[in-house]
């Protein structure tokens, strides 16, 4: 895994200035963020803003998220190591990854092949081998290995998908970004048995989840 000094410093000094300055404190999520050569999922031409404060394009109209969201995120699922966890959106496989490192099993969904492919090219360099990548529309989560203890939606959506809310593990957490288009607000939900406890978690701005429960 090839990496400069500057690479190491930079991605050091991202997680003390944006994640660590605003409030995301779990000592898991920064050591594997520290960890994580995040300019490993971006493309070439962008490896020297891999760790600026912003999301970046990886190809087909997607991105990769920003920095500071892809560890609130994290934050907000409470991982266990035996946790099974499920995304929708695999995009990079940054998010993935991460996930990845902190549970215990990851099935990450992505609708666009192409898309897919690179991300377990990125698992793959990383040396990440707990995450299973499938090509399908997510919105209908992945019954085969239902249920999940955490879900991580990383696609804009106009609401929960309700197979999703149906696949969460009693206890479970999923995080979503809820909304328009062009604006969405990022969403805790906690199961507890038949109740569905919801907390807002700030404005957020993601590419939209294109499927059957979804745009
Ligand atoms: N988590 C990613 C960022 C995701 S960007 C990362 O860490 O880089 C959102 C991704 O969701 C895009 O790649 C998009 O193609 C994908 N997507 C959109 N709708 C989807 C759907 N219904 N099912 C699966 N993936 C979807």
């Amino acid at each position: 895994m090839e990496e400069t000094a500057e690479e190491h410093q930079a991605r050091q000094e991202m997680v003390r200035t944006q994640i660590a300055a605003r409030g995301v404190t779990d000592p898991r999520v920064l050591a594997v963020v520290r960890a994580l050569p995040r300019h490993l999922f971006v493309p070439e031409g962008w490896r020297h803003q891999a760790y600026l404060d912003t999301p970046l394009p990886i190809g087909e109209g997607q991105t990769i998220s920003q920095p500071y969201i892809v560890a609130l995120m994290t934050a907000l699922l409470e991982l266990k190591p035996t946790d099974r966890v499920l995304e929708i959106g695999t995009g990079s496989g940054y998010q993935a990854a991460i996930l990845g490192m902190l549970a215990g099993e990851v099935t990450s969904i992505e609708r666009i092949a192409a898309v897919a492919a690179q991300a377990e090219a990125h698992l793959r360099e990383v040396g990440v081998t707990n995450v299973t990548v499938l090509v399908q529309d997510g919105t209908g989560g992945y019954p085969p290995r239902a249920p999940y203890d955490a879900i991580l939606v990383t696609a804009g959506t106009p609401s929960i998908p309700p197979p999703l809310l149906e696949q969460l593990a009693d206890h479970g957490r999923l995080v979503a970004p809820v909304g328009g288009q062009d604006l969405q607000e990022l969403v805790l939900i906690r199961r507890d048995g038949d109740r569905y406890e919801e907390y807002p978690e700030g404005a957020v701005r993601f590419v939209p989840l294109i499927g059957e429960h979804g745009w």
